[in-house]
């Protein structure tokens, strides 16, 4: 068991400014790589539905491969 400084934290984060007039984001990111973004409240929402969605049917393995990634 060895924790680097490369391993990203995998969960959900929620930052909610305490101010009403402050947009909301969270960012969601799964043990098997999927990372997601949201601002704003309504999108936030969505993305905590999606993400526990997900995590119940996330195998732990890339389910989509990176196709934005260019060949190196
Ligand atoms: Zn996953």
């Amino acid at each position: 068991m060895s924790v680097t400084s490369e391993e990203p934290w995998v969960g959900l984060r929620i930052i909610a400014p305490p101010s009403s007039s402050s947009i909301p984001s969270a960012t969601a990111r799964c043990r098997c790589g999927r990372s997601r973004h949201a601002r704003g409240k309504e999108r936030v929402l969505v993305l905590i539905e999606a993400y526990t969605v997900h995590r119940d049917t996330c195998t732990g393995q890339s389910e989509t491969p990176e196709t934005t990634r260019s060949a190196a």
